[in-house]
């Protein structure tokens, strides 16, 4: 008879997700966080928490990081809107962030700007 007993395998708390975007693999604690919520290849996060690290959203919707605070004392964060409530949310970086990935993301709204650039070179005269 095939003995049964090895229902006390131990639960261990999950120490990763998968991102919601690209399907990595992510740890969930990093350099200089315990809390990383969002993938560091493609920055997108969840709405998993009311307070940092607290996972007692309901909300679980894909959040969308949409652009970067620079804070006062020099430390950057990525700032996610929640798909579906549009919630802001303001994260820390983790030290492994991709760097590639952040930049594109701080200079979002200079490769799309909201108002025409050529306004500033193409004026007329010149007469000073
Ligand atoms: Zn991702
Ligand atoms: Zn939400």
């Amino acid at each position: 008879m095939p003995r049964h007993q090895d229902s006390r395998s131990p639960r261990r708390e999950r120490d990763s997700f998968t991102c919601i975007r690209c399907r990595r693999e992510v740890p969930l604690s990093s350099y200089g966080t315990k809390h990383r919520n969002h993938c560091p290849a493609c920055l997108w996060s969840r709405h998993l928490d009311i307070e940092p690290g607290d996972r007692q959203s309901p909300c679980r919707a894909p959040m969308e990081p949409i652009g970067i605070e620079v804070r006062p004392d020099g430390e950057w964060a990525i700032i996610h809107r929640c798909t579906a409530c549009n919630t802001l949310r303001a994260n820390r970086l983790a030290g492994d962030d991709h760097e590639l990935a952040l930049l594109a993301l701080a200079l979002r709204p200079l490769s799309r700007p909201a108002f025409p650039l050529d306004l500033l070179g193409g004026g007329g005269g010149g007469a000073w």
